[in-house]
């Protein structure tokens, strides 16, 4: 491995001291219960602290202990995570409760190890765990920290590469002080978050500035390395926005599997060669309803492993109709609060506000 450039021990002593004056005063801060800081490490992953703080505080309101947690329906955490995105973080989130619940008898473990062993819990997350609730030194390496390290080190790799992946978690760990590593640990996620951001960071109010090799070499803007993106395959799909006295029919994806849990409306896949509007009169023969389709245009939707390009078609009704078990009809008002995955999340506002 290479070594930092540096005493790693002068990083640390540089955040403490810039984390006394500067450091941010959240809600998680205040506490040392490892529920509190999972959930609030789980809700952070992807998202920012500002999206995080009223969900943070709902879910303790509904959920003040892991056994709460635990013993409530995916469904109704799923539906409390609405709007946070990435919804398979409340799925692990809820598995992950009744582990530690059956398998550790309410305790969350302390070690890193077996911090993994909980779904949605990955290195850098039992790290934080371990040092923010246990503090035991234990490094962190989530995306803040491994933009500054990069920037530190001026590294010349794409950060997610196997081998740059391994020299970043060895200078975290080198990074990581015996002492106060809870305060270490909230400090580097701070100047990622505040300082070191990934646009033009702020080099001037930085602690690291007179041991940071990029603003050496004035590659501040330039490093991290851009990830080349692999392609990813295109899905065509048309939905069905069947509409009755100004509520929009939706049904909940089953609890497993892809976007499991989650709500959308009507949906059928469309072949490369097929029409969209033809395959959406099958799904109106499977709830024996009939009637002109309105276009209301198409959605992009970027997932994690396919672009969805997906067809809107609007149809009013006014026969009473039988919903399935799984379908519900609600509101416009109602449908931007519901959990919806990301395209029928924007499907929602392509619907004329009138109904018409
Ligand atoms: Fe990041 Fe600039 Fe600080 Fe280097 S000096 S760690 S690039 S903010």
């Amino acid at each position: 491995m290479v070594e930092l450039p540096f005493p790693a021990a002068d990083v640390a002593e540089r955040l403490l001291e810039w984390y006394g004056r500067e450091g941010r005063e959240l809600p998680w801060r205040k506490t040392r219960d490892p529920y509190r800081i999972w959930l609030s490490e789980i809700m952070l992953q992807q998202t920012t602290v500002a999206a995080v703080i009223g969900y943070y505080q709902r879910f303790l309101q509904n959920f003040p202990t892991v056994e709460h947690l635990a013993a409530a329906p995916q469904e109704t955490v799923i539906d409390l995570w609405a709007g946070l995105g990435y919804y398979a973080r409340a799925r692990n989130l809820h598995a992950a409760a009744k582990m530690v619940v059956e398998d550790f008898d309410g305790a969350f473990p302390q070690s890193v190890d077996e911090l993994q062993q909980l779904p949605g819990v990955g290195r850098s997350t039992a790290g934080a765990i371990a040092a923010l609730a246990f503090e035991q030194r234990a490094a962190i390496l989530d995306g803040n920290v491994r933009r500054i390290l990069c920037r530190l080190s001026a590294l010349q790799q794409p950060p997610r590469s196997s081998a740059a992946e391994k020299q970043l978690w060895y200078w975290a760990e080198q990074l990581t002080p015996m002492q106060q590593v809870h305060d270490y640990t909230q400090a580097i996620m701070d100047l990622g978050a505040t300082v070191c951001v990934p646009r033009q960071p702020m080099c001037q109010s930085c602690p690291l500035q007179g041991l940071c090799q990029a603003r050496a070499l004035g590659l501040e803007q330039q490093l991290p390395l851009k990830q080349k993106s692999k392609p990813v395959p295109t899905r065509r799909e048309a939905a069905l926005l069947l509409e009755r006295d100004g509520r929009y029919l939706v049904r909940r994806r089953p609890a497993s599997g892809l976007l499991g849990g989650l709500w959308e409306f009507p949906t059928i896949s469309v072949g490369d060669d097929e029409g969209a509007a033809e395959r959406v009169e099958l799904l109106l023969q499977d709830f024996a309803v009939s009637g002109e389709l309105q276009s209301l245009g198409v959605i992009h939707h970027v997932y994690s492993h396919f672009r969805l390009e997906l067809q809107l078609f609007r149809l009013s009704i006014h026969e009473p109709h039988v919903a399935e078990s799984r379908n519900g009809w609600y509101s416009l008002m109602e449908l931007k609060e519901l959990a919806l995955h990301g395209a029928h999340k924007k499907a929602v506002g392509k619907i004329p506000a009138s109904g018409e």
